[in-house]
């Protein structure tokens, strides 16, 4: 028989699956119960804004045709939106599709990219996949340390991930620490500044990177329609670089990487300022109802800038995850990211991130 696997390219084999979080459906089948409520995906609890879902349905007339490849519409939005050139973005079918261009445009056998500990899997994913090496640098307080990163970087470096805030840790960095990063990086080093949790993020400190666009010619700033514009399963983010890695980008891209559903979604989206608002305003309030039940507790959490926490059982976490399973309670455990004492949970509704609490209250009082 064939070992397919002898024929893969050797970075595939090494890779895992992504594991997503668990869905609502397969535990209501596993256990039988219904009224679960699943935390573990930093998706927005809103659900999509009525404008978005009103232009859908319009949208359903038009599916018999091609999507706008050149995306000319939603790239003219968010140059109004954003002030950005238009020949600056790539559009991609989520954040993770041009993390991927990116990757297939500048790495190989024999390059490298820079990560830190504790950062996003789809970056090792990608980087693995097309047979190039991995440096992973150690974390400081489980979030990313810059000069670390930059004593990483050698002649074989071309992309370097700083996702801001970085999920799992919802840890960030701050304007003087990126810019003095960047002034240091080497100009043939690409800085991806991965900002999919942009919107929510409330630090007077915290840098927003299209501000720096201009400056540094080897930054690129990568953002989502997936977390506050709440359209995770249509799957369409973007990313804003030097038109020439925009063009390369492109030039890899699928020409109908991203379809109408999405386009349409995304332009009225960015139009829609009091559902992100809402959106951004029920987080805040949410996370200082989770974490100040969690001090009250007496448990330790991560401080989190997004819209998820997470929280340190300073024991394995998996008895607490499975308990809180059978109370109808999804959230991620992420020993994938070498924290097998974390649980990762999605700040919700009021009533979610109540129920939240009650339950852990229970699974922890029966021993967990
Ligand atoms: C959720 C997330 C994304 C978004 O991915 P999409 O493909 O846009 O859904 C990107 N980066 C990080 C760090 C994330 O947590």
């Amino acid at each position: 028989m064939t070992d397919f696997f002898e024929l893969a390219q050797p970075g595939i084999t090494e890779l895992s699956p992504y594991q997503p979080g668990k869905p609502i459906e397969e535990l209501e089948r596993e256990l039988g119960i219904s009224d679960i409520i699943k935390l573990a995906s930093n998706e927005n609890p809103l659900g999509p804004s009525p404008l978005v879902t009103r232009r859908l349905a319009e949208e359903m007339d038009e599916l018999a045709r091609y999507p706008d490849g050149s995306a000319y519409l939603l790239k003219h939005k968010l140059q109004e939106k954003l002030g950005i050139d238009p020949q600056r973005l790539t559009i991609g079918n989520g954040s993770n599709d041009v993390l991927e261009l990116l990757a297939r445009v500048f790495l190989s056998p024999g390059a490298a990219s820079v990560v830190s500990e504790h950062s996003f899997v789809v970056y090792p994913l990608v980087t693995r996949a097309l047979g190039a090496d991995l440096v992973t640098v150690p974390a400081k307080n489980y979030g990313q340390d810059l000069e670390a990163t930059l004593a990483a970087i050698t002649p074989k470096t071309r992309l370097v991930f700083i996702a801001n805030p970085n999920n799992p840790t919802g840890t960030w960095v701050g304007r003087a620490e990126l810019v003095a990063f960047l002034e240091q990086v080497p100009a043939s080093v690409i800085v991806v500044l991965d900002e999919a949790y942009f919107e929510y993020v409330e630090e007077p400190d915290y840098p927003n990177g299209l501000s720096l666009i201009d400056q540094y010619d080897n930054l690129v700033v990568t953002r989502t329609f997936s977390k506050a514009y709440g359209l995770a399963g249509l799957r369409i983010g973007y990313a804003v670089s030097h038109p020439q890695i925009a063009d390369l980008m492109n030039r890899v891209r699928q020409p109908f990487n991203v379809n109408a559903m999405s386009l349409a979604a995304a332009l009225v989206a960015l139009d829609d300022d009091e559902y992100l608002q809402r959106a951004i305003a029920l987080n805040t309030q949410g996370m200082k109802f989770l974490t100040e039940a969690l001090d009250q507790m007496g448990i330790g959490y991560i401080p989190s800038v997004g819209n998820f926490v997470t929280i340190d059982f300073g024991r394995d976490a998996m008895p607490i995850y499975q308990a809180l399973l059978r109370e109808g309670v999804i959230v991620r455990p992420i020993g994938v990211y070498n924290m097998p004492n974390h649980l990762r949970v999605t700040v919700g509704t009021p009533g979610e991130n109540a129920r939240f609490i009650d339950s852990l209250q229970k699974v922890l009082a029966a021993g967990g």
